[in-house]
């Protein structure tokens, strides 16, 4: 599900996307998504859930599960475009018009239905999978606790220092990957 954001970092760091900060008091986040048609058009999305997908059919030959994934890649673009400003394109090139709903204007929707959608895939991640040690089911809380505080941050925090920042912070997400993978074994 995150795996375009975690493409976008190492898009802006080859600067092949681009990502400016603002300070205008009118935008709703202090970041303006320029350019990033490989990691957040439609098609790109589209393509990489495919890609994934297919990646994962190769190693589990479960064909089920693997269109559940390469779903779950293409449905980050889906979230995004209910919070994003107008700033998805539909394909990479001359995409006009660009798309967002906006809900990004109003942090107390956002905050809401973001934290709806987290909790309910804590929720069903929790029927599905059971502890098989305390060590894995603090390490669960843990990470949940950690990944909530990350986003608060982002919400209410400072505009981050500069895009070569945001490049790097982003890259850390891996870590998450890393840390999830270690629990759901557990
Ligand atoms: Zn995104």
């Amino acid at each position: 599900m995150q795996f375009l954001d975690l493409l976008w970092p190492t898009l802006l760091l080859l600067n092949l996307e681009q990502v400016e900060i603002t300070t205008d008091p009118a935008a709703p986040i202090p970041l303006r998504f320029v350019h990033y048609p490989i990691s957040h058009s439609l098609l790109a999305a589209a393509g990489w859930g495919v890609a994934i997908g297919l990646v994962y059919w190769l190693a589990r030959k479960d064909q089920r599960a693997a269109i559940i994934v390469g779903l779950c890649v293409l449905s980050h673009w889906i979230l995004d475009l209910i919070v994003h400003i107008p700033d998805l394109p539909l394909y990479p090139g001359d995409s006009s018009p660009l798309l967002g709903l906006g809900l990004w204007h109003s942090k107390l929707g956002t905050l809401v239905l973001e934290t709806l959608l987290f909790a309910g895939g804590i929720y069903l991640y929790l029927g599905a999978a059971r502890p098989r040690s305390n060590a894995a089911k603090y390490s669960f809380w843990a990470l949940i606790v950690f990944l909530y505080g990350i986003y608060l941050t982002n919400i209410f925090g400072p505009p981050p220092p500069g895009v070569e920042a945001i490049a790097w912070a982003g890259q850390l997400q891996w870590l998450f990957v890393v840390w999830a993978w270690w629990v759901d074994r557990k």
